[in-house]
């Protein structure tokens, strides 16, 4: 397994990889980032992994600081996954002296949800992003569906852009109890822990309902907030149940669009998504109803 860190050694060491499947994280890595470097590895000759605590992404008082990193732990287990190439840039390496350009996105997809509680957070993820894959040259780039939102951008970044890249989305992993892994989980105590699974109840609640032929999305975000805001150490942020491709809050669960739409196979009907504190963690999770 490679390990570097500048962009000259992670140009080089990618060169002789073949095509690569390549998966960004900010490390302190659990089962749902090895399930997508298990996915990168299906269909490609390489895969490749960058660790980055990415500060343009984090807004002011929010965790940059304190975002937990274990680097020795992370490199022992992307070795034992048989990852090719790891790259764990300093902030100096993403953003060298000088550095100019940025990239932004505009428009909903950017602004509404996770964008509206973390203004700039996007436009973090995509200069990032862009960098990542000007420098690598991925093959493929391989998302989570946990953080829903990132796709839809990072799908509008790669068209916009023209990127050479094909966009890979592996599903959310859940611990036993249906909490979405997540490298945040660390700072739950431990009654925050055993109260978190609702966020998943909520959303099952969601799926079970649609099962059942709810379309209102207005009775749809009131079902599930109900659930998250009976629970009294949840702090909910926001549901949202909206258009998966535009962002848009839905008044009606069409399940005909993605059947009269090619571009929008697989996507589903609607993405129910929220976001809540439980003390010190904020935590996200959503279903798609009707893929
Ligand atoms: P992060 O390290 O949090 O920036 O996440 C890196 C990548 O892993 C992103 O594409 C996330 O969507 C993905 N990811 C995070 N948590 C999970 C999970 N529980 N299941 C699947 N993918 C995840």
């Amino acid at each position: 397994m490679h390990v570097v860190r500048s962009r000259e050694q992670a140009r080089r060491a990618r060169a002789g990889l073949g095509s690569v499947g390549f998966v960004p994280t900010m490390g302190f890595l659990h089962d749902g980032h090895l399930s997508l470097v298990e996915v990168a590895g299906r269909g490609h000759d390489a895969v490749a992994v960058s660790i980055f605590v990415n500060p343009t992404q984090f807004g002011p008082g929010e965790d940059f600081a304190a975002y937990p990193r274990d680097l020795d732990r992370d490199l022992a287990v992307l070795e034992s996954a048989g990852v090719d190439l790891v790259w764990v840039p300093d902030v100096a390496d993403i953003y060298p002296r000088g550095a100019a350009t940025r990239v932004t996105v505009d428009g909903p997809i950017a602004s509404v949800l996770e964008g509206a509680s973390r203004p700039g957070h996007f436009d973090g993820v995509a200069t990032v992003v862009t960098i990542l894959l000007g420098v690598l040259a991925p093959t493929g780039l391989v998302l989570g569906a946990k953080d829903a939102q990132q796709v839809t951008v990072l799908r509008s970044v790669v068209r916009d852009l023209g990127l050479d890249v094909e966009l890979i989305v592996g599903p959310t992993w859940r611990e036993p109890d249906g909490l979405a892994m997540s490298s945040r989980n660390i700072y739950l105590t431990e009654p925050e822990r055993a109260a978190a699974p609702v966020l998943r109840r909520a959303l099952a609640e969601a799926e079970a309902r649609y099962a059942a032929g709810l379309r209102d999305a207005a009775l749809m975000r009131s079902v599930v907030r109900e659930l998250v805001r009976a629970e009294p150490l949840a702090e909910l942020d926001y549901v949202s149940v909206a258009d998966p491709d535009t962002l848009a809050e839905l008044e009606w669960i069409d399940d005909t669009t993605q059947l009269v739409d090619p571009e929008r196979k697989g996507r589903g009907a609607a993405l129910v998504s929220l976001a809540a504190r439980f003390g010190r963690a904020r935590l996200l999770d959503n279903v798609t109803l009707g893929a």
